[in-house]
Protein backbone atom coordinates (compact mmCIF):
# COMPACT_ATOMS: atom_id res chain seq x y z
CA UNK A 1 0.00 0.00 0.00
CA UNK A 2 1.79 3.61 -1.35
CA UNK A 3 0.66 6.25 0.79
CA UNK A 4 0.84 9.58 -1.25
CA UNK A 5 1.71 12.71 -0.14
CA UNK A 6 -1.63 13.60 -1.22
CA UNK A 7 -3.55 10.73 0.22
CA UNK A 8 -1.32 11.48 3.84
CA UNK A 9 -2.84 15.05 3.77
CA UNK A 10 -6.10 14.10 3.45
CA UNK A 11 -5.51 12.58 6.90
CA UNK A 12 -4.12 15.42 8.26
CA UNK A 13 -6.82 14.34 11.52
CA UNK A 14 -5.31 11.26 12.13
CA UNK A 15 -2.06 12.85 11.92
CA UNK A 16 -2.59 16.12 13.94
CA UNK A 17 -3.03 13.11 16.97
CA UNK A 18 -0.02 10.69 15.89
CA UNK A 19 2.49 13.80 16.07
CA UNK A 20 0.36 16.08 18.22
CA UNK A 21 0.75 13.35 21.40
CA UNK A 22 4.05 13.73 21.16
CA UNK A 23 4.57 17.41 20.91
CA UNK A 24 0.86 19.04 20.57
CA UNK A 25 2.25 22.73 20.75
CA UNK A 26 4.21 22.36 17.87
CA UNK A 27 2.07 20.30 15.78
CA UNK A 28 -0.70 21.73 12.76
CA UNK A 29 -3.10 23.51 14.46
CA UNK A 30 -7.02 22.61 14.44
CA UNK A 31 -8.02 24.96 12.15
CA UNK A 32 -5.88 23.40 9.49
CA UNK A 33 -6.97 19.98 9.89
CA UNK A 34 -10.59 21.08 9.36
CA UNK A 35 -10.34 22.58 5.91
CA UNK A 36 -11.10 20.86 2.88
CA UNK A 37 -7.83 19.12 0.76
CA UNK A 38 -8.18 21.72 -1.89
CA UNK A 39 -7.87 25.02 0.80
CA UNK A 40 -5.07 22.93 2.86
CA UNK A 41 -3.59 22.61 -0.38
CA UNK A 42 -3.33 25.70 -1.49
CA UNK A 43 -1.87 26.44 2.21
CA UNK A 44 0.38 23.87 1.95
CA UNK A 45 1.55 26.40 -0.93
CA UNK A 46 1.81 29.60 0.69
CA UNK A 47 3.32 27.99 3.46
CA UNK A 48 6.01 26.80 0.97
CA UNK A 49 6.46 29.94 -0.56
CA UNK A 50 7.00 31.64 2.86
CA UNK A 51 9.64 28.95 4.31
CA UNK A 52 11.54 29.44 0.93
CA UNK A 53 12.02 33.20 1.54
CA UNK A 54 12.44 32.91 5.04
CA UNK A 55 15.13 29.67 5.13
CA UNK A 56 18.62 30.26 5.55
CA UNK A 57 21.63 29.23 2.85
CA UNK A 58 21.97 25.40 3.09
CA UNK A 59 25.95 23.81 3.63
CA UNK A 60 26.81 21.48 1.45
CA UNK A 61 25.99 21.85 -2.01
CA UNK A 62 27.60 22.88 -5.60
CA UNK A 63 25.70 24.87 -8.41
CA UNK A 64 26.92 25.17 -11.78
CA UNK A 65 26.73 29.22 -11.49
CA UNK A 66 29.62 29.13 -8.88
CA UNK A 67 32.85 30.20 -9.77
CA UNK A 68 35.93 27.73 -10.26
CA UNK A 69 35.74 24.06 -11.20
CA UNK A 70 33.03 22.74 -9.49
CA UNK A 71 30.98 21.56 -12.73
CA UNK A 72 33.62 18.51 -12.53
CA UNK A 73 32.37 17.49 -9.52
CA UNK A 74 29.18 16.64 -11.21
CA UNK A 75 31.05 15.06 -14.00
CA UNK A 76 33.31 12.36 -12.20
CA UNK A 77 32.73 9.34 -13.64
CA UNK A 78 32.60 11.31 -17.72
CA UNK A 79 35.40 10.00 -19.53
CA UNK A 80 35.11 13.02 -21.93
CA UNK A 81 33.96 15.66 -20.00
CA UNK A 82 34.56 18.72 -21.41
CA UNK A 83 35.41 21.83 -18.83
CA UNK A 84 33.98 24.47 -20.98
CA UNK A 85 30.85 23.01 -21.44
CA UNK A 86 27.55 25.29 -19.92
CA UNK A 87 24.03 24.14 -18.76
CA UNK A 88 21.69 25.40 -20.48
CA UNK A 89 20.17 25.89 -16.72
CA UNK A 90 21.57 26.76 -13.52
CA UNK A 91 21.52 23.11 -11.45
CA UNK A 92 22.42 22.62 -7.89
CA UNK A 93 24.20 19.16 -6.72
CA UNK A 94 23.11 18.52 -3.13
CA UNK A 95 26.33 16.95 -1.70
CA UNK A 96 24.63 16.34 2.04
CA UNK A 97 23.83 12.36 1.47
CA UNK A 98 24.25 10.15 -0.87
CA UNK A 99 20.68 10.44 -2.76
CA UNK A 100 23.23 13.19 -4.46
CA UNK A 101 19.67 15.38 -5.55
CA UNK A 102 20.23 17.85 -8.38
CA UNK A 103 17.59 20.41 -8.12
CA UNK A 104 16.57 22.78 -11.07
CA UNK A 105 14.90 26.36 -9.42
CA UNK A 106 12.07 25.04 -7.20
CA UNK A 107 12.82 21.89 -6.64
CA UNK A 108 13.44 20.01 -3.84
CA UNK A 109 15.23 17.26 -2.78
CA UNK A 110 13.95 13.73 -2.26
CA UNK A 111 13.95 14.20 1.57
CA UNK A 112 11.74 17.66 1.14
CA UNK A 113 13.50 19.70 3.51
CA UNK A 114 15.70 21.24 1.25
CA UNK A 115 15.07 23.37 -2.23
CA UNK A 116 16.86 25.43 -4.60
CA UNK A 117 15.60 28.64 -4.16
CA UNK A 118 16.53 30.84 -7.62
CA UNK A 119 20.21 28.88 -7.77
CA UNK A 120 20.93 28.85 -3.94
CA UNK A 121 20.28 25.51 -1.75
CA UNK A 122 17.65 26.40 1.49
CA UNK A 123 17.15 24.34 4.37
CA UNK A 124 13.71 24.93 4.77
CA UNK A 125 13.13 22.67 8.09
CA UNK A 126 16.07 25.33 9.95
CA UNK A 127 14.71 25.93 13.60
CA UNK A 128 11.45 23.91 12.42
CA UNK A 129 11.08 21.22 15.11
CA UNK A 130 7.82 19.49 14.96
CA UNK A 131 8.43 17.23 18.04
CA UNK A 132 10.09 17.65 20.94
CA UNK A 133 10.33 14.90 23.80
CA UNK A 134 12.30 14.08 26.87
CA UNK A 135 13.22 10.30 26.75
CA UNK A 136 15.64 7.90 28.40
CA UNK A 137 18.68 7.58 26.34
CA UNK A 138 18.21 3.79 25.96
CA UNK A 139 14.82 4.69 23.92
CA UNK A 140 17.18 5.89 21.06
CA UNK A 141 19.02 3.15 21.69
CA UNK A 142 22.31 3.81 23.61
CA UNK A 143 22.85 1.24 26.09
CA UNK A 144 26.80 2.25 26.28
CA UNK A 145 26.42 5.79 26.86
CA UNK A 146 25.72 7.62 29.88
CA UNK A 147 22.84 4.81 31.00
CA UNK A 148 19.64 6.29 32.68
CA UNK A 149 20.57 9.63 31.12
CA UNK A 150 17.61 11.47 30.04
CA UNK A 151 17.83 13.14 26.29
CA UNK A 152 15.93 16.15 25.33
CA UNK A 153 15.09 14.35 21.70
CA UNK A 154 13.94 16.42 18.71
CA UNK A 155 12.67 16.06 15.05
CA UNK A 156 11.88 18.07 11.71
CA UNK A 157 10.44 16.63 9.28
CA UNK A 158 11.60 14.76 5.98
CA UNK A 159 14.38 12.08 4.88
CA UNK A 160 15.66 11.01 2.24
CA UNK A 161 14.99 7.68 2.44
CA UNK A 162 11.77 5.53 2.30
CA UNK A 163 11.41 3.12 4.90
CA UNK A 164 8.30 0.72 4.24
CA UNK A 165 8.56 -0.19 8.29
CA UNK A 166 9.04 3.40 9.17
CA UNK A 167 7.65 3.62 12.52
CA UNK A 168 8.21 7.75 12.60
CA UNK A 169 6.71 7.77 8.72
CA UNK A 170 4.27 10.44 10.11
CA UNK A 171 6.90 12.93 10.29
CA UNK A 172 10.07 11.11 7.92
CA UNK A 173 7.85 10.90 4.95
CA UNK A 174 5.95 14.50 5.15
CA UNK A 175 7.40 18.24 4.01
CA UNK A 176 7.93 20.78 5.88
CA UNK A 177 4.84 22.85 5.00
CA UNK A 178 2.63 20.47 6.39
CA UNK A 179 3.20 21.58 9.82
CA UNK A 180 3.25 25.07 11.50
CA UNK A 181 6.19 24.59 13.09
CA UNK A 182 7.39 27.85 14.79
CA UNK A 183 10.87 28.97 14.76
CA UNK A 184 13.26 28.13 17.27
CA UNK A 185 16.73 29.27 17.69
CA UNK A 186 19.59 27.01 18.63
CA UNK A 187 20.35 28.17 22.27
CA UNK A 188 17.02 28.12 23.34
CA UNK A 189 16.78 24.41 22.47
CA UNK A 190 20.20 23.85 24.22
CA UNK A 191 18.42 25.98 27.28
CA UNK A 192 15.21 24.33 26.95
CA UNK A 193 17.83 20.91 27.60
CA UNK A 194 19.07 22.25 30.67
CA UNK A 195 15.46 23.20 32.20
CA UNK A 196 14.48 20.11 31.50
CA UNK A 197 17.38 18.55 33.69
CA UNK A 198 18.50 16.53 30.20
CA UNK A 199 22.22 16.38 30.27
CA UNK A 200 21.65 15.21 27.01
CA UNK A 201 20.32 16.62 23.78
CA UNK A 202 19.42 13.57 21.14
CA UNK A 203 18.64 14.17 17.21
CA UNK A 204 16.54 11.40 16.29
CA UNK A 205 13.10 10.35 15.02
CA UNK A 206 13.00 11.47 11.46
CA UNK A 207 16.88 11.76 9.84
CA UNK A 208 18.50 13.65 11.70
CA UNK A 209 20.69 14.14 8.77
CA UNK A 210 18.17 16.62 6.66
CA UNK A 211 18.76 19.38 9.31
CA UNK A 212 22.43 19.04 10.19
CA UNK A 213 22.96 22.96 9.88
CA UNK A 214 20.48 22.94 12.95
CA UNK A 215 22.02 20.00 14.46
CA UNK A 216 25.46 21.22 14.33
CA UNK A 217 24.56 25.45 15.53
CA UNK A 218 22.49 23.45 18.30
CA UNK A 219 25.68 21.23 19.02
CA UNK A 220 27.58 24.46 19.93
CA UNK A 221 24.82 26.10 21.45
CA UNK A 222 24.81 22.79 23.86
CA UNK A 223 28.61 22.18 24.74
CA UNK A 224 28.55 25.77 26.19
CA UNK A 225 26.08 24.96 28.61
CA UNK A 226 27.91 21.55 29.13
CA UNK A 227 25.59 19.40 27.69
CA UNK A 228 26.45 16.43 25.42
CA UNK A 229 24.96 15.62 22.28
CA UNK A 230 24.25 12.45 20.89
CA UNK A 231 22.66 11.46 16.75
CA UNK A 232 20.27 8.38 15.71
CA UNK A 233 20.87 8.13 12.31
CA UNK A 234 20.35 5.80 8.66
CA UNK A 235 24.27 6.54 8.20
CA UNK A 236 23.33 7.95 4.67
CA UNK A 237 24.92 11.33 4.83
CA UNK A 238 28.58 11.72 2.74
CA UNK A 239 31.86 12.23 4.52
CA UNK A 240 31.86 15.71 4.95
CA UNK A 241 29.06 16.39 6.71
CA UNK A 242 29.83 13.39 8.78
CA UNK A 243 32.93 14.50 9.47
CA UNK A 244 31.58 17.86 10.59
CA UNK A 245 29.23 15.44 12.96
CA UNK A 246 32.04 13.61 14.12
CA UNK A 247 33.51 17.07 15.51
CA UNK A 248 30.59 17.69 17.05
CA UNK A 249 28.68 15.19 18.61
CA UNK A 250 29.83 12.51 21.34
CA UNK A 251 27.74 9.34 20.49
CA UNK A 252 26.41 8.40 16.74
CA UNK A 253 23.74 5.21 16.81
CA UNK A 254 23.47 4.15 12.81
CA UNK A 255 20.46 1.51 11.92
CA UNK A 256 22.19 -0.93 9.60
CA UNK A 257 18.90 -2.07 8.27
CA UNK A 258 20.05 -5.33 6.49
CA UNK A 259 22.96 -6.59 5.04
CA UNK A 260 22.17 -6.67 1.41
CA UNK A 261 22.30 -4.07 -1.39
CA UNK A 262 19.64 -5.27 -2.49
CA UNK A 263 17.09 -4.88 0.88
CA UNK A 264 18.32 -1.38 0.78
CA UNK A 265 16.89 -0.51 -2.83
CA UNK A 266 13.56 -2.33 -2.73
CA UNK A 267 12.83 -1.91 1.40
CA UNK A 268 14.28 1.42 2.14
CA UNK A 269 14.88 3.08 -1.60
CA UNK A 270 18.64 3.27 -0.80
CA UNK A 271 22.20 1.82 -1.08
CA UNK A 272 23.92 -0.20 1.80
CA UNK A 273 27.45 0.31 0.75
CA UNK A 274 27.35 4.95 1.76
CA UNK A 275 25.62 3.21 5.32
CA UNK A 276 28.75 1.10 5.77
CA UNK A 277 31.38 3.69 4.86
CA UNK A 278 29.34 6.01 7.02
CA UNK A 279 29.97 3.27 9.62
CA UNK A 280 33.62 2.28 9.42
CA UNK A 281 34.49 6.19 9.42
CA UNK A 282 32.60 7.34 12.91
CA UNK A 283 34.83 3.85 13.92
CA UNK A 284 38.12 5.37 12.96
CA UNK A 285 37.32 8.41 14.32
CA UNK A 286 36.18 6.85 17.64
CA UNK A 287 33.33 8.91 17.77
CA UNK A 288 31.08 6.88 20.30
CA UNK A 289 29.12 4.40 17.91
CA UNK A 290 26.09 1.51 18.31
CA UNK A 291 24.62 -0.14 15.82
CA UNK A 292 20.40 -1.34 15.44
CA UNK A 293 19.01 -4.24 13.14
CA UNK A 294 15.97 -4.09 12.89
CA UNK A 295 14.65 -7.69 12.39
CA UNK A 296 11.97 -7.88 9.90
CA UNK A 297 10.13 -10.96 9.54
CA UNK A 298 11.05 -12.73 5.80
CA UNK A 299 12.76 -9.26 4.86
CA UNK A 300 15.99 -9.29 6.72
CA UNK A 301 16.38 -12.01 9.03
CA UNK A 302 18.20 -14.92 7.01
CA UNK A 303 21.12 -17.16 8.69
CA UNK A 304 22.78 -16.08 5.84
CA UNK A 305 22.46 -12.16 6.00
CA UNK A 306 22.79 -12.36 9.65
CA UNK A 307 25.99 -14.10 9.56
CA UNK A 308 27.07 -11.75 6.82
CA UNK A 309 26.24 -8.72 9.32
CA UNK A 310 28.51 -9.84 11.84
CA UNK A 311 30.98 -10.77 10.12
CA UNK A 312 31.61 -7.16 8.66
CA UNK A 313 30.44 -5.60 11.73
CA UNK A 314 33.66 -7.97 13.77
CA UNK A 315 36.08 -7.55 11.46
CA UNK A 316 35.85 -3.95 10.65
CA UNK A 317 35.05 -2.45 13.69
CA UNK A 318 36.10 -4.95 16.39
CA UNK A 319 34.14 -6.55 19.17
CA UNK A 320 33.26 -3.91 21.57
CA UNK A 321 30.37 -1.80 19.03
CA UNK A 322 27.11 -2.47 20.34
CA UNK A 323 24.62 -4.21 18.09
CA UNK A 324 21.02 -3.97 18.65
CA UNK A 325 18.56 -6.63 17.38
CA UNK A 326 15.22 -5.41 17.41
CA UNK A 327 12.08 -6.41 17.52
CA UNK A 328 9.80 -5.16 14.03
CA UNK A 329 6.05 -4.21 14.80
CA UNK A 330 3.82 -4.03 11.75
CA UNK A 331 3.85 -0.57 10.79
CA UNK A 332 3.25 1.88 7.57
CA UNK A 333 3.31 0.08 4.63
CA UNK A 334 4.42 -3.69 6.15
CA UNK A 335 1.13 -4.35 7.74
CA UNK A 336 1.16 -7.52 6.13
CA UNK A 337 3.65 -9.08 8.56
CA UNK A 338 3.94 -10.46 12.10
CA UNK A 339 5.57 -8.78 14.53
CA UNK A 340 9.65 -10.64 14.76
CA UNK A 341 9.31 -13.64 16.82
CA UNK A 342 11.81 -12.88 19.92
CA UNK A 343 13.35 -16.82 18.72
CA UNK A 344 14.61 -14.68 15.70
CA UNK A 345 16.05 -11.95 17.90
CA UNK A 346 17.71 -14.48 20.30
CA UNK A 347 19.00 -16.24 17.20
CA UNK A 348 20.63 -13.26 15.96
CA UNK A 349 22.21 -12.56 18.96
CA UNK A 350 23.73 -15.88 19.43
CA UNK A 351 25.61 -15.46 15.70
CA UNK A 352 26.74 -12.14 16.80
CA UNK A 353 28.30 -13.40 19.82
CA UNK A 354 29.41 -16.06 18.46
CA UNK A 355 31.77 -14.31 16.13
CA UNK A 356 32.79 -12.33 19.07
CA UNK A 357 30.98 -9.42 18.93
CA UNK A 358 30.39 -8.76 22.83
CA UNK A 359 27.73 -6.41 23.49
CA UNK A 360 24.67 -8.14 21.51
CA UNK A 361 21.20 -7.17 22.50
CA UNK A 362 17.36 -7.92 22.13
CA UNK A 363 15.42 -5.06 21.63
CA UNK A 364 11.95 -3.83 21.80
CA UNK A 365 11.31 -7.18 24.64
CA UNK A 366 11.14 -5.51 27.56
CA UNK A 367 12.41 -8.15 30.35
CA UNK A 368 14.12 -10.29 28.28
CA UNK A 369 17.80 -11.49 29.55
CA UNK A 370 19.06 -10.12 26.17
CA UNK A 371 18.62 -6.27 27.83
CA UNK A 372 21.31 -6.54 30.07
CA UNK A 373 24.80 -6.14 29.89
CA UNK A 374 27.29 -9.17 30.33
CA UNK A 375 31.18 -8.65 30.93
CA UNK A 376 32.83 -10.25 28.15
CA UNK A 377 35.63 -11.14 30.99
CA UNK A 378 33.72 -12.51 33.74
CA UNK A 379 30.18 -13.22 32.01
CA UNK A 380 28.28 -11.62 35.02
CA UNK A 381 25.63 -8.84 34.71
CA UNK A 382 27.08 -5.23 34.60
CA UNK A 383 23.80 -3.60 33.93
CA UNK A 384 20.20 -5.33 34.10
CA UNK A 385 17.75 -3.37 32.52
CA UNK A 386 14.23 -4.01 31.40
CA UNK A 387 13.18 -2.14 28.60
CA UNK A 388 14.14 1.38 29.21
CA UNK A 389 15.06 1.17 32.79
CA UNK A 390 17.98 0.69 34.75
CA UNK A 391 18.52 -1.50 37.79
CA UNK A 392 21.53 -2.63 39.41
CA UNK A 393 24.59 -1.66 37.63
CA UNK A 394 28.44 -3.16 37.83
CA UNK A 395 30.73 -1.23 36.45
CA UNK A 396 33.40 1.47 38.02
CA UNK A 397 35.43 3.72 36.26
CA UNK A 398 34.32 1.95 33.23
CA UNK A 399 35.42 -1.32 34.48
CA UNK A 400 33.34 -4.53 35.69
CA UNK A 401 33.27 -4.59 39.65
CA UNK A 402 33.83 -8.40 39.72
CA UNK A 403 36.70 -8.76 37.58
CA UNK A 404 38.08 -4.96 36.12
CA UNK A 405 37.72 -5.73 32.74
CA UNK A 406 36.92 -2.57 30.65
CA UNK A 407 33.82 -2.15 29.46
CA UNK A 408 33.47 -0.27 26.10
CA UNK A 409 31.42 3.03 26.23
CA UNK A 410 30.88 6.74 28.30
CA UNK A 411 29.95 6.16 31.60
CA UNK A 412 30.83 9.84 33.12
S1 LIG B 1 19.92 15.66 1.88
FE1 LIG B 1 17.93 15.72 0.77
S2 LIG B 1 18.33 17.09 -0.96
FE2 LIG B 1 20.34 16.48 -0.17
S3 LIG B 1 20.94 14.69 -1.41
FE3 LIG B 1 19.93 13.92 0.44
S4 LIG B 1 17.76 13.66 -0.14
FE4 LIG B 1 18.70 14.98 -1.69
ZN1 LIG C 1 28.24 20.27 -15.76
ZN1 LIG D 1 33.80 -8.95 34.77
Amino acid sequence: MDVTRREFLAGAGRLGLAVGGVCAALSSPAWLKALGRGARDVYAATKLDELARSSPLARYWISTETEGDHCSACHVSEVTYDPAHRHSEALIKCLLCAQACVLRAGERGRCRARMNVSGEMRSLVYGRPITIHVDPIEKKPFYHFLPGSAAYSLATSGCPLHCRFCQNWEISQIAPEDYDARYTAPDVIASSAVERRAPVIAFTYNEPTVFTEYMLDIAAAAKTQGLRCVLVSCGFMNEQPLSDMCDALDAIKVDLKGFSPDFYRKVCSAELQPVLRSIRQISRRGTHLELVNLVVPTLNDSEAMLSDLCDWVAGELGPDVPVHFTRFHPEYQLLNLSPTPVAALERARSVAMSKGIHYAYVGNVPGHEGNHTYCPGCGKMVIQRSGFLIGEVHITHGSCEFCGTKIAGVWS
